[in-house]
């Protein structure tokens, strides 16, 4: 399957980065890519829209500075990002085309996500209406349901991490904190890195983590878009980790939160994760099916509220 987008488009003068390939008959060759408008920047990478001049079309290219990979623990991460990002295929998670390196980068091409992430929508509004919240939510969790089929675990879905297309449909993407269940009832002990929306049994690590810590994920999104702050959020990390693990939060009064809402997202910040509903009971509670989902958001909500709220 090929990512890349059909939009053309011309560029002036940016770099050109070669690919070396071989042809189905053996020959090497080269395939070209002019470097255009920068996307964004995330830990090591910097990622742009890559232009390919043989066929034409758009997809956004990770950049990786080899300099930034020596230690082995990064080489590794980065591996095991890859391999995870390479074998899933689903219509809400960022398509992986596929990668390739020269002397100075590593290059993974990516489908391309024209109106960035949930971060940037939630910078712009400050927070979502539910019907929005329905439909990002119910997006995500269809992700997650073919992720949690599909033996992996996200562990770091967060704002920044959902990527919004130019039809508007929701892609969850970056998987440098995944990981991949070997053994039914495997728990896992450690997570290099800081996850935004870290479960208490994270926090606590005595009895492991699993599956269950992307729903505790859902629950602090959903808080998250529609009060416009995090849950647990406080002035340091410790008190942060303090409010979890006592599940200090409170829905602010001024603001006109349902109680469908408020019930879905107290059932999910559960201490224990044995406690928290699956996917399917998410989506079968009232907050998602007192009414129809919208099948699409006007691109205006990416700046603006839906003129019906
Ligand atoms: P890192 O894994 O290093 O954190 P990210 O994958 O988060 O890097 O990418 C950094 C930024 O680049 C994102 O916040 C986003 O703005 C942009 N970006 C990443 N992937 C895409 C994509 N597929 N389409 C459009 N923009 C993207």
């Amino acid at each position: 399957m090929s990512w890349f987008s059909s939009k053309k488009k011309e560029f002036s003068d940016e770099p050109i980065i070669q690919e070396r390939i071989i042809k189905v008959n053996g020959d090497p060759a080269v395939k070209s890519y002019r470097r255009g408008k920068f996307l964004g920047k995330g830990g090591f990478a910097k990622v742009y829209e890559f232009y390919c001049q043989e066929s034409k079309e758009l997809i956004a290219g990770k950049i990786l500075p080899k300099t930034a990979l020596i230690k082995a623990r990064a080489r590794q991460k980065l591996m095991n990002e890859i391999k995870i990002h390479r074998s899933l295929h689903h219509k809400n998670i960022v398509g992986f085309d596929h990668y390739f390196e020269d002397g100075e980068n590593i290059y993974i091409l990516l489908e391309l996500c024209t109106n960035q992430t949930l971060c940037e929508v939630m910078r712009r509004r400050k927070r979502i209406t539910e019907i929005e919240v329905q439909y990002y939510i119910f997006q995500l969790i269809q992700a997650l349901r073919y992720l949690h089929t599909h033996k992996v675990i996200h562990r770091d879905i967060k704002l920044g991490n959902l990527f919004i297309t130019d039809q508007m449909e929701l892609k969850l993407g970056d998987f440098g904190l995944a990981a991949k269940v070997e053994f039914d009832g495997e728990r896992k002990r450690t997570i290099c890195g800081t996850p935004n929306y870290i479960a208490p049994e994270v926090i606590d690590g005595r009895q492991g983590h699993s599956y269950e810590v992307d729903i505790w994920s859902v629950g602090a999104l959903m808080f998250t878009l529609l009060v416009g702050k995090a849950p647990f959020e406080a002035v340091d990390l410790h008190s942060t980790y303090q409010n979890i693990k006592t599940l200090s939060y409170s829905f602010p009064e001024h603001l006109k939160i349902s109680k469908e809402a408020k019930m879905i997202i107290g059932d999910i910040l559960k201490v224990d994760p044995a406690e928290r509903p699956s996917l399917d009971q998410i989506l079968s509670s009232p907050f998602f099916t007192r009414n129809p989902i919208p099948k699409q958001l006007p691109a205006s909500t990416l700046a603006v509220p839906p003129s019906n709220s």
